[in-house]
Formats: structure tokens, sequence, C-alpha cells
């Protein structure tokens, strides 16, 4: 056989094989590196590696309420299961909005690039509502929770350090006055019944989380 025959054969048989098995192998490290194992979110790590400073509009920390006593009451394997079904509801009610991520436990967080604030905001109420009301079934046992959450939206001077400081303190100011509910940050300066968001809704104004 030819030399140039055999190097062509190898090639084929030897080397795009295994290279192709190289590449497959990188791509599930790297996915592997980047994913949430409980959720497919994006984890911590990779979901911080998102941010772009210049670009993006809005953080949202959301926190399942009182998980603990989900856990006591109902064992980790459906805790779980919540969090997994929280996490695929929250990618699929605020995923167009830019990069949900698992900042652990039962924190979530969305890192918005699209500019419709509105919208956002509406389909985040939508988002909690949904959530209060539908019973996540687990292994058949329905499992009840509710979210809170806080919202930073940015002037595009704040870091992202700054915003996230600014949607902690929201979730914080959101668990204060009950759970169940959304606050804005910017409103938390304006006084005792601030913080809380209107919007305009289905024809009515109404308060988000009430
Ligand atoms: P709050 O409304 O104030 O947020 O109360 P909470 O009970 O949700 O908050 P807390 O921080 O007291 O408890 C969070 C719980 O989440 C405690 C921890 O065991 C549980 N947790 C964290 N990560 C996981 C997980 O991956 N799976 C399960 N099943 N539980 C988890
Ligand atoms: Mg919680
Ligand atoms: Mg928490």
């Amino acid at each position: 056989m030819r030399s140039w025959t055999v190097t062509i054969l190898v090639v084929l048989l030897i080397a795009v094989p295994v290279s192709l098995k190289i590449g497959k192998a990188q791509l599930a490290l790297y996915r592997a590196g980047t994913t949430d194992e409980l959720t497919g979110l994006l984890n911590r790590r990779a979901f911080l590696e998102e941010v772009d400073d210049s670009t993006f509009l809005a953080l949202i920390i959301v926190d399942v309420d009182e998980f603990k006593h989900v856990n006591d009451r109902h064992g980790h394997w459906i805790g779980d299961q919540v969090l997994r079904a929280t996490a695929t509801m929250m990618a699929r009610s605020l995923g167009e909005f830019g990069r949900v991520g698992r900042l652990g436990g039962e924190e979530f967080a969305l890192l918005a690039y699209r500019d419709d604030r509105a919208l956002l905001l509406r389909q985040l109420e939508l988002f909690r509502e949904t959530i209060a009301r539908t019973p996540i079934l687990t292994d058949g046992v329905p499992v009840s929770i509710t979210i809170s959450a806080g919202v930073a939206t940015r002037d595009g001077r704040q870091t992202f350090q700054q915003l996230f400081v600014q949607a902690d303190r929201a979730l914080y100011e959101a668990k204060a006055r009950g759970r169940n509910r959304i606050i804005l940050a910017e409103n938390l300066k304006l006084g005792s019944d601030a913080g809380a968001v209107r919007i305009a809704g289905r024809g009515h104004r109404r308060w988000l989380g009430r």
C-alpha cells in the first residue's frame, strides 16, 4: 500500500474519531463545570461569569419562601424536586429576558438584558402568582410554595456588585413584609409602603406582591 493511502486511512480511522471523542469529552466537561447539577440552570460561577457590566439592565433574585419547612415536612428528596420544578418554571417564565441561574440552595437569579422593563415586571408577577396557586406534584405529593423576589434595575452607572446588594436588600424587605411578594429596590427609599411595585395589568392597577 502506498504511504499516502496509509496516512489517509490512519486519519480517517483513528485521528478523526479520536478528536471527535476528545471534543465531546471537552464539551461534557465544560457543561458539567457551568451547569447546576440539580436544576440544569447555570451554576453560580457560570452565572456570575455571564455578567457584562456594560449591557445588563436588571438583576432579580428569587428565593423560595420557608423552604426549610418543605424539607422538614416532606424530606430532601421531595425538596429537590420542588427546586427542580421551580427552576424550570422560572426559566420558562423569565428565560426570554436574559440568563437564569441558581445562586445556591433555594435561591435563583435572572440577569436581564432585554430592554422591556414593564413586560419583565409583569412576567415576574405572573411567575409569582403561578407558583403561589399551583401546587407542585412530586411523587404524587402536591407541595405548595411561594417565592419572594428582589429587583434592582440599572440606570447605567451601577456595577453588578452594587446591583446585587440592592436586589438582595429588596429581597430581604420582601421577606420582612410577609413573603410571597416582589419588591423593587429603587422604591425602598420612598417610604414605608413603597417598594412594592405598582403596575398596570389586565386593565386595572394592582400591587405586585400585594
Ligand atoms: P426564607 O423564607 O426566609 O427564605 O426561609 P427558608 O426556610 O427558605 O430559608 P433558610 O435559609 O432558613 O433555609 C433554606 C433551606 O434550603 C435550608 C437548606 O437545607 C435547604 N436547601 C439548600 N439547598 C438545598 C438543596 O439542594 N436541596 C434541598 N432539598 N434543600 C436545600
Ligand atoms: Mg428561602
Ligand atoms: Mg435563601
